[in-house]
């Protein structure tokens, strides 16, 4: 089971002044089980890419995949393919209007036209999964919530129509430092428990580095590199000529190996920086 991507192109207003090529030779497979961090600058075609993962866009060229179908080749699998790909936007709070928690989570599956009891649970379990207490959350109105728990509330929206892939859009931005860190704990947790792929999309690597196993780096609508965090975080060079910072330890650990510091190269935690500059720390003065 997987999204994959083949020869993708997009492009806006085609055959107008306003002509942009957002995205060009995109090639790329999710796998199930994946916790991807799609990273780049603004304007680098992140969000066009993710509405073009389930069917929401079409692309310009090329073809997308979903488990084995593809997007677009038959209408009547659509539905089932935005199901199967859950698209959490950026600002989803935006979409909030019921005047309880729970009915808005209920709102995905009440289309789906399940038994109520199917929705109550649904609704349960996605609020759970995204950290609130069912019996406290679910009369609040989504109105009297903090900005990162509209968030949540959204997230759970989604993940209440049982997506196989999770897309989440910059789901952290406009958070202050404790509701971002909160809210990535939670994602982190969700990838864990709920047998979720999930695609989280951002524009600052030290955002991402922690989380993800997996890094697509998109610069101008290309897929500039891809790797682990380790492999991408080694190239820092790289990462710096096209503006995308590396985490604040790697600066430091690479500023220091070029000052003759014998530490490896792909160090993306504190807690492996201080590790290894204790080690050649010692070894310096036996
Ligand atoms: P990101 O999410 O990485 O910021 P986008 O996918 O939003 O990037 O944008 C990619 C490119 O497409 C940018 O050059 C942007 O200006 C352009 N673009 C995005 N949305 C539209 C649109 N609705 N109409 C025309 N151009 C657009
Ligand atoms: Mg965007």
């Amino acid at each position: 089971m997987s999204i994959k991507a083949e020869n993708i192109k997009y492009i806006y207003s085609e055959g107008t002044p306003f002509k942009t090529v957002a995205l060009d030779d995109i090639n790329m497979e999710i796998k199930e089980g994946d916790f991807l961090g799609i990273i780049g600058h603004t304007g680098s075609g992140k969000s066009t890419l993710i509405q073009l993962l389930n069917g929401l866009e079409k692309p310009t060229e090329g073809t997308i995949n979903v488990d084995g179908t593809t997007v677009g080749e038959d209408k009547k699998k659509l539905s089932k393919i935005r199901q199967t790909v859950g698209l959490v936007f950026q600002y989803p709070e935006y979409q909030l209007f019921e005047e309880t928690v729970a009915k808005d989570v209920a709102f995905g599956p009440l289309n789906l036209k399940l038994s109520q009891d199917e929705i109550d649970k649904r609704v349960k379990e996605s609020l759970e999964l995204v950290g609130f207490n069912y019996k406290k959350i679910k009369d609040v109105s989504p109105f009297d919530l903090s900005g990162g728990q509209k968030r949540r509330v959204a997230i759970a929206g989604v993940l209440a129509m049982k997506p196989s892939y999770l897309v989440l859009d910059e789901p952290t931005a406009g958070l202050d430092p404790a509701g971002r860190n909160e809210l990535f704990a939670q994602i982190k947790l969700l990838h864990e428990r709920a047998n979720v792929t999930v695609i989280l999309i951002s524009h600052s690597m030290e955002d991402i580095a922690k989380l993800v196993n997996r890094v697509i780096v998109l610069y101008k609508g290309k897929i500039h590199m891809q790797g682990t965090p380790k492999e991408i975080y080694a190239q820092a060079e790289e990462l710096e000529k096209i503006g995308l910072g590396v985490p604040q330890v790697a600066q430091i650990t690479n500023e220091l190996r070029k000052r003759g510091f014998d530490i490896k190269q792909d160090i993306i935690t504190v807690e492996e920086a201080k590790e290894e500059i204790l080690r050649e720390v010692r070894r310096r003065h036996v």
